[in-house]
């Protein structure tokens, strides 16, 4: 598994501060893919000991981590995201581009699922055919609403 950059952000997981870590090699091909570029196998390897690097610089400014796409090695975003909450307080999220909700759910504090439709939007809309599940004591609970209050 391979990323192409991070980023701190404050919209993606509300109530968090996210680093970000843009994984390629995406498989989902959405139609009006807003991210081409992470359809290619591209990037510098994302391993335990690279994550660690990262959170070493920027792990005391962010709540929250979230690992956006990874669905060729789903099992991967589980060792890390299992690494991440074994060594750090911080909560794990990972965008997922496919529809259904993960068998590996539980190992997350939050997943988005559902493909890009450039037609029905982003989370931020209404429209929206994604979903960002909460893991509440194990149960999937779907807070996309909180991107539509003001
Ligand atoms: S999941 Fe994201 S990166 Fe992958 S094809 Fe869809 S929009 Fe592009």
């Amino acid at each position: 598994m391979k990323y192409y950059n991070y980023d701190i952000v404050f919209q993606e997981i509300p109530g968090e501060v996210t680093l970000a870590v843009n994984i390629t090699h995406c498989p989902n091909h959405c139609p009006g893919c807003h991210s081409p570029h992470l359809q290619e196998d591209i990037g510098e390897p994302l391993d335990k000991q690279t994550l660690d690097n990262i959170l070493k610089r920027y792990g005391r400014s962010v709540t929250c981590v979230c690992f956006m796409g990874g669905d060729a090695t789903p099992d991967e975003v589980q060792l890390l995201a299992d690494h991440v909450r074994k060594t750090t307080p911080l909560k794990v999220a990972w965008y997922s581009g496919k529809q259904p909700i993960p068998d590996n759910f539980h190992h997350f504090d939050y997943v988005k699922v559902g493909p890009y439709d450039a037609q029905r939007g982003s989370l931020k809309e209404r429209t929206t055919n994604q979903r960002l599940l909460k893991n509440v004591d194990g149960i999937p609970v779907d807070i996309t609403d909180k991107f539509w209050k003001k």
